[in-house]
């Protein structure tokens, strides 16, 4: 399960300080040398581990927290308090189109991050809310995606809107909104290329779509499971194209966590939902502070 790992040893250093009555300064600075140790370990990315820990011996080493009743657990509220700081405090939604304007969100992530999966995941978190979602197949590269979506749109039952792989995503783009202003459809999904790696070709395409549509939301999808490779592909794709959210994806297999506690600080961009498993439903809006419950348990 997500953050197993990383749990088990935060437990570990929190159980120890709980028993202890009275705290040093130096009981509490030992037991922040593991936090922090356990933060690395679950490849928290160093920056922000560093500053996360430099916070909490600030704030735990206050009197207040060393004269009260149970300094222990204080210093265990504030760690609570600052991972979800971390994780950006708050839930963060899709932007919704205001005075009838078309909801658009633009899917963008490298191959077999779970991008089309998650797309259509998202299409039925859509329809939950009474929205009517479209589907956009503007991965023409990839040759199974179409027929992907397809599959995923049908399961969800959420049109998708396909002109194949011969015509430019920019023309597919266009194509669909009108077809979804024609139609009724108040939100227009678009799942793009994703290519192995990075290029420019990608970076091109991408932003062709985004020049020609009015996007409200781009959001990146990574793969939990790559760690601070995730993090670095939402640093570089916010820096290129801009992103406004991630989606992070197969966190029911990331036992360590590091991408989920670095992405926002690294960034700057929430999270919006994680990617729980293969089934369309296992798709949850992403809350710091449960997140953090779950950590330390
Ligand atoms: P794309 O290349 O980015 O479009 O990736 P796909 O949508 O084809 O997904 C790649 C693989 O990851 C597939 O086997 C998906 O079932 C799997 N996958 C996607 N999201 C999740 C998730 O949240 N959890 C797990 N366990 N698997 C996922």
């Amino acid at each position: 399960m997500a953050f197993d790992s990383l749990s088990e040893k935060l437990q570990g250093v929190f159980k120890n300080l709980r028993s202890k009555g009275r705290l040093s300064e130096a009981d509490v600075k030992a037991a922040l040398k593991e936090v922090k140790m356990a933060l690395l370990e679950a490849d928290v990315n160093f920056k922000v581990v560093k500053q996360f820990t430099n916070t909490v011996t600030e704030r735990a080493i206050g009197s207040d927290v060393m004269n009260g009743l149970n300094p222990g657990q204080m210093v265990i509220k504030i760690v609570n308090e600052e991972l979800i700081n971390l994780m950006g405090s708050e839930v963060t939604d899709i932007t919704y189109g205001t005075g009838g304007a078309i909801t658009t969100i633009m899917m963008v992530g490298l191959q077999g991050a779970g991008k089309t999966t998650t797309t259509a995941k998202l299409a039925g978190k859509v329809k939950q809310r009474g929205k009517k979602p479209l589907l956009v197949a503007c991965d023409i590269y990839r040759p199974a995606a179409i027929e992907q979506l397809q599959i995923n749109g049908k399961k969800q039952d959420v049109e998708v809107f396909s002109l194949g792989d011969k015509e430019k995503p920019v023309k597919i783009a266009k194509e669909a909104m009108d077809y979804a202003k024609k139609n009724g459809f108040d939100v227009v999904i678009f799942d793009t290329a994703g290519r192995l790696h990075i290029d420019e070709d990608m970076m091109n395409e991408l932003a062709a779509i985004k020049s020609n549509i009015d996007i409200l939301n781009t959001i990146l999808v990574v793969d939990a499971m790559t760690g601070q490779d995730a993090v670095n592909v939402s640093q570089t794709f916010d820096e290129k194209i801009g992103i406004d959210g991630v989606i992070i994806t197969k966190l029911d297999g990331d036992t360590r966590g590091g991408a989920a506690l670095s992405i926002k600080a690294v960034t700057g961009k929430p999270i919006l939902f994680a990617g729980m498993g293969e089934k369309l439903s296992d798709l949850e809006q992403f809350h710091p502070d449960r997140m953090a419950s779950r950590i330390l348990g």
